[in-house]
């Protein structure tokens, strides 16, 4: 129990706090998904369940109690009983809507836990990747045809005005290989459910496919919410982290098909460039340090955003070189921490 030797929300460096503590339920494989009706292709397998329930239910009261956010990592339907369960108790009479309780991936539900999210303001917190085509055949295999529709209800999720359905990449995921998941790729897969190049998403999947804009706004100011920071992070906005990466097309134009072939131009972290991508130098300001003026909310997760770049200053003849004015189309914010102010501007290098 790690968190006992810390306070919440403690932070650790300039880009770094502990943002909460996570519960995991159950599996997200083939044979560990907890549901309440069993596997499809096993009659004598529910899954696995992690916990004991009274020990969950005393976990989860406890760190609720000492102010903690909680986040559970809850793939099955009957994972996801068990942790409205233990929080229905932490909570008690004073009600939880205020601690923006996260259940993680939430990979299979029920309408009737919907609405038990909704009356106890839990988040429902999903992957952009998740469920898509590449994993059918698993699915399959686990909830045989009679309970597609509790997989992967994304834009169930994203309609639903009573809820606040948040969304993430959960990168790095995986097993002993972690892999890294590209906001792009998330973008890419939500709104099409297509994953391995070849593979032609399910009915179901299909259904459950996000618009761009409500892709969009799951990454960016959902995301932000979901970890207390929507005064600071997911909108173009002036007094917000400038966190922004520029892209080589605006997504909202380009067909959902041919998403993948926008590249990642720029990553501005703090109002600081990090990363001008090979092929797009001629966009990037000249000196490493530019300024982010934002036009006035396009809506949520893009916007125009005018690059002005500051130049240098040459400290031997005390003059500026360089700078001017750059319009460009569009940003999307990432989720990181950062600096509240832009950098002055830098000496020239010689
Ligand atoms: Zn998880």
């Amino acid at each position: 129990m790690w968190f006992k030797d810390h306070s919440p929300g403690e932070v650790v460096g300039p880009r770094l706090r502990l943002a909460g503590v996570k519960f995991f339920i159950d599996g997200c494989g083939l044979d560990t998904m907890y549901l309440s009706e069993p596997h499809a292709d096993d009659p004598s397998n529910l899954g696995a369940f992690f916990w004991g329930r009274r020990e969950l239910q005393r976990l989860v009261r406890r760190v609720h109690g000492a102010g903690w956010q909680i986040a559970a990592h809850a793939c099955g339907d009957a994972a996801t009983d068990e942790i409205l369960r233990a929080l229905e108790r932490a909570f008690g009479a004073g009600g939880g809507a205020d601690a923006r309780t996260r259940i993680e991936h939430v990979i299979a539900l029920r309408d009737d836990q919907l609405k038990r999210m909704r009356r106890m303001g839990v988040l429902p917190s999903f992957q952009l990747t998740f469920v898509d085509s590449t994993w059918k055949r698993d699915l399959r295999q686990i909830f045989g045809r009679e309970r597609f529709d509790m997989l992967g209800r994304w834009r169930d999720l994203m309609e639903d005005t009573r809820l606040h359905a948040i969304g993430s990449t959960d990168s790095p995921y995986g097993g002993d290989d972690l892999q890294p998941t590209p906001v792009m790729e998330a973008l890419v897969q939500a709104t099409t459910r297509v994953g391995r190049p070849g593979t032609r998403p399910t009915a179901y999947m299909r259904e459950q496919r996000l618009t761009v804009m409500q892709a969009l706004e799951a990454l960016t100011v959902r995301g932000a919410y979901g970890v207390f920071a929507e005064d600071e992070l997911g909108m173009l906005r002036a007094g917000m982290l400038a966190d922004v990466v520029v892209l080589s097309e605006d997504p909202r134009d380009v067909p959902r098909a041919k998403l993948e072939r926008i590249d990642v131009a720029m990553v501005f972290v703090g109002g600081i460039l990090e990363v001008c991508a090979a092929g797009y130098e001629a966009w990037c300001p000249s000196a490493v340090t530019a300024r982010l003026d934002v036009s006035p909310g396009a809506g949520s997760g893009s916007s125009t955003v005018t690059l002005a770049d500051q130049g240098c200053t040459d400290r031997s003849r005390g003059e500026t070189r360089g700078g001017g004015m750059r319009k460009l189309w569009a940003g999307l914010f990432m989720s990181l921490d950062g600096p509240r102010r832009g950098p002055s501007r830098p000496a020239c290098s010689r």
